[in-house]
């Protein structure tokens, strides 16, 4: 999610860090830091908000050592502040780190570091690696993070520091990016390619669980029991542009194509091994959670599909009664609601001034407000009783991909989780159903694998030339209509419209002409046969 870039040479540093550091700022950013070592100890900078804050503070870091570590930070766990930016430390100074990804146990292993002395100093999950490198380091830095590496569950890169032995930089991944690049007389590990592009194009790509030893006469590569592996460089012959899509066309692509992680990481640590959902800092207890008699979601655009498909999940598993409106219409109405109403308000961003002064209305109603937003620390978090995190990482295409269906899957966990605790699904049925949800990730990305893009490209050039685009779906196909027909105006600038299906004959069929192309939804559901009927009909018709 975040960005990482480590060098080590003969050159001054500090630069050529924050200029990795820029060339990452496609992955997000809300707060970055540096760490270098000279004379011995850490020289830390850390600021939070982009990276002009960052460079406006620059000049306080001396630019003298020639090894360092850097981050920009997207938060998972803890606001954006200055105590959580990376790099962390451990309690004795001597161990720096940043993390890039998610340590899933990061609070058992916090517990219990705590208990044995450890001081934390920020609200963040990547702090414990610091600490567990202080707990086992035995004289080599490769051996505490292979050990650290070892009681860590999640997904995540870190790279590691220490000020014992300043000529080496250890990194090690799993299920997250890393990537080596190989200079002379100098090194680089980072996030992702671009952050050195501008200096070498030769690299290598660990894998997962592999421990990177980067020197500056060169890096050596160890599995966790530290037999040596052989790996040879690549060469990378991509232009800058095209790295930072990761050899995608376009940004929205790329991001089509992170669905699936931004799937993954918004279930981890919500289902447990026997698939209960447990969702932290809803702002709701269980026992107000059963005296709510209604739900009301506001959002605007996307977010609002995303909450269409809420209010189906709300009121079939949850059976409590679902109003949901835009924002932008939502806040002139005079809505009743009140103390036993919870408005489910979704924003990616955290700050759409419809959906915030949505939110506050509510609030002066007495209603409880949870937010459902990508961004830690955003305006809404601020503002709403309690908050669902999507974690979708940031997203640059200005359609909404990935974090739709992150939004769709909160609603979804949101929906289940009230189900269980109010007694309306019986806990087997809610365990099948969570069953599901967990194979979505890996069903999706094998999809998306499966030479998707060669079909879709086929049947875009099939109908592109059309000059309308009817889209037609019931129940939760309905939501999903409005999206695709969204999506359609927003990218090709077709003129669409998107209807419930059983709508059609009360107008929009008079819109088709021969030929005319209608998109339906029409997956396996208890109003699948409806909607087969509703394609007789167009076809009837003449039409489609
Ligand atoms: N989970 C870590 C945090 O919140 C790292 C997030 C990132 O990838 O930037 O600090």
């Amino acid at each position: 999610m975040c960005g990482i870039v480590g060098y080590i040479g003969d050159r001054p540093c500090r630069d050529i860090l924050f200029r990795g550091l820029r060339k990452l700022e496609y992955r997000g950013y809300d707060s970055a830091g540096i760490s270098v070592i000279r004379e011995g100890r850490f020289d830390l900078l850390h600021s939070v908000g982009n990276l002009d804050k960052m460079e406006s503070v620059l000049h306080q870091l001396e630019d003298g050592s020639t090894m360092g570590i850097a981050h920009t930070r997207w938060a998972t766990h803890g606001r954006p502040s200055n105590e959580n930016a990376h790099p962390h430390t451990d309690c004795s100074g001597r161990f720096a780190i940043v993390l890039n990804g998610i340590v899933e146990n990061y609070l058992a292993l916090r517990v219990r570091l705590q208990e044995e002395g450890h001081t934390f100093t920020s609200e963040t999950d990547a702090e414990v690696v610091a600490h567990l490198l202080e707990r086992s380091y035995n004289g080599s830095l490769r051996g505490a993070v292979a050990e650290a590496y070892r009681q860590m569950e999640g997904h995540f890169t870190f790279v590691a520091i220490t000020t014992e032995e300043p000529d080496a930089i250890v990194a090690v991944r799993k299920e997250t990016p890393l990537v080596v690049g190989l200079g002379e007389g100098e090194n680089f590990v980072a996030s992702a390619v671009p952050a050195f592009l501008a200096e070498t194009r030769s690299v290598i790509f660990p894998d997962d669980g592999e421990l990177v030893v980067v020197e500056r006469g060169g890096v050596d590569f160890f599995t966790l029991e530290g037999e040596p592996v052989r790996r040879e460089p690549e060469q990378v012959d991509w232009d800058e542009d095209a790295a930072e899509k990761g050899g995608y066309e376009t940004f929205m692509l790329k991001e089509i194509h992170e669905q699936a992680v931004a799937l993954a990481d918004t279930l981890s640590q919500r289902l447990t091994h026997e698939g209960v959902v447990e969702l932290e800092g809803l702002g709701l207890t269980e026992a107000s959670a059963r005296a709510l008699g209604q739900v009301v979601i506001v959002a605007c655009g996307t977010s609002y599909h995303a909450g269409l498909v809420g209010k189906y999940a709300l009121e079939r598993w949850a059976r409590i009664p679902v109003e949901i409106d835009v924002a932008s219409e939502f806040r002139y109405r005079d809505p009743v609601i009140g103390p036993n109403t919870l408005c489910v308000a979704i924003s990616q961003s955290g700050e759409t001034a419809d959906t915030l002064a949505a939110m506050r209305l509510a609030r002066g109603a007495g209603a409880r407000v949870l937010a459902v937003t990508n961004i830690v620390g955003s305006q809404a978090t601020r503002e709403a009783d309690g908050v669902l995190f999507t974690r979708a990482g940031l997203e640059i295409g200005v359609a909404a991909t990935k974090t739709f269906l992150a939004q769709v899957l909160a609603v979804l966990l949101l929906a289940l989780w009230l189900a269980e605790v109010r007694g309306t699904l019986p806990a087997r049925r809610v365990r099948e159903l969570t069953q599901e949800l967990r194979r979505i990730p890996t069903l999706l990305n094998s999809y998306l694998e499966d030479s998707a893009d060669a079909e879709i490209e086929r049947v875009a050039r099939e109908y592109a030339h059309h000059p309308f685009f009817l889209y037609l779906g019931r129940n939760i196909g309905l939501p999903v209509c409005l999206e695709g027909a969204l999506k359609l105006k927003e990218i090709s600038y077709i003129p669409t419209e998107a209807y419930a299906a059983g709508e059609m004959k009360h107008g929009p069929i008079a819109l088709l002409d021969q030929g005319s192309p209608v998109v339906v939804v029409a997956t396996d559901s208890h109003v699948y046969d409806k909607v087969v009927s509703n394609i007789q009909e167009v076809k009837a018709r003449g039409r489609a």
